[in-house]
């Protein structure tokens, strides 16, 4: 192969990858091209690329999933190379090879590895034939009901159901009682063709307790293939993983030899260019089992490259450029200890459903040795509903394992992130949790500490009120001082009375303030007010920054603000604190009660008929949502009164999608 030194490379991604990708171009002197839909013509990777190519509508399928329209951008801009990141097109073979037939290098795998991985139950066929192991399963073609059910029997139950195009853990199901199989196999079919176009399923043994660790490897177009490792990416939900570390704590020098020897001998079964990523299941016997090959660069990745010093994006760059591999497996080391986190705008502590919204402060925290955020976001990001709600990956790494776990959760203390919902606290308790920091942890962790994990202190609600109603009260104390009127949204003004209203966390406080005299003010709110005698205060309104002294104690709380709601964050806990309820309780509980959206999305199936009768628990809509299913419950027994939408409506969080007559009383229905 001829070496070639590209001058301008296309990514055709977006976000924090495309920032990513973008940020290693320019350090080696090459011009970038992005690619935006409608919705992101604003964002922060359009902005930051020497030029950039509108491409299609928000949808990713008219968009950033459009192989004409990204190959087109590349030749009216005269890129020579294109950088799919991960995700959308990065393990299409149809568009690497479409590349290649429009002259521009694909970088990445060749077209046929692509393919062969692409399908779970492929690479499975391939490897065995290779001598590496894999979870006992079945892949095969016949994909009829009964089938699948004698082969889960003849598995054994627990079995895991899963896409074979699938991937981000999307189509997957655990199967532990066999009444349960064939609603699990119907959706996971439905859940697959709508998200890969294809509905074949694949079953394997489930490992419980097992342990995910994967194998970065590299090929160049001379035959040389290295290992840079693994990366242990146990912390997951929903089958996602969303805390990664290396080296995993859960190898001996010996076990991951062997891990890595196999990822080699899986990548020389495909003959494997570029960078990739060998899965592999751990089970606590030790045993392990390859899972698939991850054909790109996978969201984690910066672990790997701050303990060996060495840039993947670089290395896949020359690759594909055909030089050979600068490093030699000798040279590769493992230095310290990495650790990421993934900041989601999701809701922990309500299935993890994506949030949406307006990112309305976003700061990062100050540099620091060793700490690393790769963002793709800004402040005034819009978060909607088409793309994946990654925001920003935060990755640290020190001289041990214990370091750079404290530097983690420092760093995401001091990431401000206000005006959508994120994991970010979810994220610290993880940390901070003695099973984590332990190391001996396996996938379902998440699952097995969710009550912990999403825990928050009740105490706090009304401190976060407390602070909205000083933020206020100064905030009009100052305007009355600088400005001759008072600014529109003050119109209503609450300062006249000797308390402010306020709610957050479902609850209501009233806190009543009496002036100090010093500019500081008593507040009370209940039994609370012996605790805060005395406070103090400073406000920067550009920042978004409002010190309270609380008993001599000053702790520091980001705020801003949207209407009629305040979102505030202080390093350990976040709220949103509103001056009015935002959606009023339609009806009393006992008479009446509604399935709400519990965010946007679109209804995909309706499960109910106006005069059917309902338990308690049964399913009424399902619901679309970022590509996933989400089943609308009824809470309470009654009678169907109402169906208020369709299937393919969008709809509204809040908005009602069933209404039911009760039968007895119960809490507003949910997911
Ligand atoms: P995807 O391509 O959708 O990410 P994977 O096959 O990589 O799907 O699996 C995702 C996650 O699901 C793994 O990281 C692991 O936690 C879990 N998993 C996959 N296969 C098994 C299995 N056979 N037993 C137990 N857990 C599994």
């Amino acid at each position: 192969m001829t070496e070639r030194h590209f001058k301008k490379i296309l990514i055709a991604n977006r976000g924090e990858i495309a920032l990513r990708v973008m940020r290693t171009c320019r350090a080696m002197g090459i011009s970038t091209v992005a690619v935006y839909s409608a919705a992101d013509a604003r964002a922060p990777h359009v902005r930051f690329a020497d030029e950039a190519v509108h491409i299609g509508p928000a949808p990713s399928k008219d968009s950033y999933l459009n192989i004409e329209r990204i190959i087109d951008a590349a030749q009216r801009t005269g890129a020579e190379a294109i950088h799919p990141g991960y995700g959308f097109l990065s393990e299409n073979a149809d568009f690497a090879q479409a590349c290649e037939a429009a002259g521009i290098t694909f970088i990445g795998p060749a077209p046929d590895a692509m393919r062969k991985m692409g399908l779970k139950s492929t690479a499975r066929q391939i490897m065995s034939v290779a001598g590496v192991p894999v979870v006992p399963g079945y892949d095969g073609e016949d994909q009829s009901f009964e089938v699948l059910r004698e082969r889960a029997k003849a598995i054994g139950l627990p079995v895991l159901i899963k896409a074979s195009a699938g991937g981000g853990g999307k189509g997957m199901r655990v199967v532990r009682y066999e009444r349960e199989l064939e609603d699990s196999i119907e959706a996971a079919r439905r859940e697959a063709e709508k998200a890969f176009g294809d509905g074949t399923l694949l079953l394997e043994k489930y490992i419980d307790c097992a342990r995910h660790i994967e194998v970065q490897i590299l090929g160049d177009h001379h035959g040389n293939l290295v290992h840079l490792f693994e990366r242990e990416c146990s912390i997951q939900r929903r089958h996602q993983k969303i805390i990664e570390e290396t080296p995993s704590p859960a190898l001996s020098p010996e076990l991951r030899k062997q891990l890595c020897e196999t990822a080699i001998t899986a990548g020389r079964a495909i003959e494997y260019t570029n960078a990739g990523t060998v899965e592999f299941i751990l089970a606590p016997s030790g045993e392990f089992y390859f899972i698939e090959v991850n054909t790109r660069l996978q969201v984690e990745h910066p672990v790997t490259e701050m303990i060996t010093g060495l840039d993947l994006v670089r290395l896949q760059i020359e690759i594909a450029e055909g030089k050979p591999l600068a490093i030699a497996q000798e040279d590769v080391k493992q230095n310290g200890h990495a650790i990421e986190a993934r900041l989601y705008a999701e809701d922990p502590s309500n299935g993890f459903l994506p949030a949406t919204g307006t990112l309305h402060e976003w700061d990062e925290p100050a540099s620091n040795d060793g700490l690393r955020v790769d963002a793709g976001v800004e402040a005034s990001t819009e978060i909607g509903i088409h793309y994946d709600p990654l925001l920003a990956k935060m990755i640290a790494c020190g001289l041990d394992r214990e370091t750079a776990l404290r530097k983690l959760t420092y760093g995401l203390r001091n990431l401000v992130a206000l005006g959508v919902q994120t994991n970010r606290e979810f994220l610290i308790h993880a940390l901070e949790h003695a099973e984590l920091q332990s190391g001996s942890y396996h996938t379902g962790f998440i699952e097995e500490h969710l009550d912990e994990l999403i825990a928050k202190d009740a105490d706090e609600d009304v401190l976060f009120a407390s602070v909205v109603a000083l933020y206020l009260l100064k905030l009009s104390q100052a305007e009355a001082a600088v400005l001759p009127h008072v600014p529109a949204n003050y119109r209503n003004n609450p300062f006249r009375d000797p308390s402010i209203k306020l709610q957050t966390g479902g609850e209501a406080f009233e806190i009543s303030y009496r002036a100090a005299g010093d500019g500081s003010f008593a507040l009370k709110c209940g039994d609370w007010q012996a605790s805060a005698p005395l406070v103090s205060f400073e406000l920067s309104r550009e920042l978004g920054t409002v010190r309270v002294a609380i008993d001599g104690v000053q702790r520091m709380f980001r705020i801003a603000e949207a209407s009629d709601q305040f979102f505030l964050q202080s390093q350990s806990s976040s709220r949103v604190v509103t001056r009015s309820p935002r959606y009023p309780r339609a009806h009393s509980a006992s008479e009446h009660e509604s399935a709400y959206a519990p965010m946007p999305g679109q209804v995909l199936k309706i499960l109910v008929v106006v005069g059917q009768q309902v338990s308690a628990g049964d399913a009424l809509v399902i619901l679309e949502a970022m590509k996933m299913e989400q089943t609308l419950r009824a809470s309470t027994a009654g009678v169907v009164e109402a169906v208020l939408v369709k299937p393919g409506d969008v709809v509204a969080p809040g908005d009602t999608l069933v209404e039911i007559a009760a039968i007895s009383s119960s809490p507003i229905a949910g997911v």
